[in-house]
């Protein structure tokens, strides 16, 4: 029996029809070797804001993109679906690289910057709230326009040292596995990923990657004379 809601979801249905057609004809095989195993190199921790789709931003195909999402692409030690995700990428799959990743102009960051009310994911978001109580001082001294942005930025930064910082990141560091922690930020206004240069392969790594990164984030941001 069709209802109105299968009716309106019809359209997905024809195109994912169209799209594994379309991939399995410009790759025969595709989805039967996909079926045997996934190994991908990354693992991607973003915003679950809609405007930022992991796979399509990178030009990666199923299987290649290991994803969480959050709102605010939160990092935080007691989440136990992130760290599910991480602690399987990193032991299991055996990913080489933790990428975190926010977006300019971030709904949850904005909430979080000038105390929105917005139900229950306040209670999520108070976590990006610690962040902007963390950098308060300097924070206000960004001028209006540009401060949800550099607190989006801010919150790359501890979220990803929150990564380095867990019991996952730390063991597999510890037995000398290969994995390193980015943070990045992703441009609603030009379709743009940039790198903040908080990138740390190892324990000794983490301090000085965000002390760096912090710096150019406040270079980026101090008011222009
Ligand atoms: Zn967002």
């Amino acid at each position: 029996m069709t209802t109105p809601t299968n009716h309106e979801l019809q359209d997905l249905l024809d195109n994912n029809k169209r799209w594994a057609a379309d991939t399995e004809t410009r790759e025969p095989g595709f989805f039967s070797r996909l079926l045997k195993q996934q190994t991908p190199q990354y693992l991607w921790i973003g915003c679950a804001d809609s405007r930022v789709p992991a796979n399509e931003l990178v030009d990666l195909l199923p299987g290649e993109l290991f994803v969480h999402r959050n709102v605010a692409n939160v990092v935080v030690h007691s989440d136990l679906n992130a760290l599910s995700v991480m602690q399987f990428a990193v032991d299991h799959l055996k990913v080489k690289h933790i990428i975190v990743v926010g977006h300019s102009n971030c709904g949850g960051v904005k909430a979080a910057l000038y105390d929105l009310r917005v139900g229950l994911v306040e209670n999520w978001i108070r976590h990006v709230q610690d962040v902007r109580h963390m950098h308060s001082e300097w924070l206000y001294t960004v001028p209006e326009p540009q401060r949800v942005d550099a607190l989006c930025e801010l919150n790359v930064l501890e979220q990803a040292r929150n990564a380095c910082h867990t019991t996952v990141v730390q063991d597999a560091w510890g037995r000398g596995q290969e994995v390193v922690v980015h943070g990045w930020v992703y441009g609603l206004h030009n379709g743009l990923l940039e790198d903040l240069a908080l990138t740390a392969g190892k324990a000794e790594d983490v301090d000085p990657a965000y002390r760096r990164a912090l710096a150019n984030v406040k270079r980026r941001y101090a008011p222009q004379d």
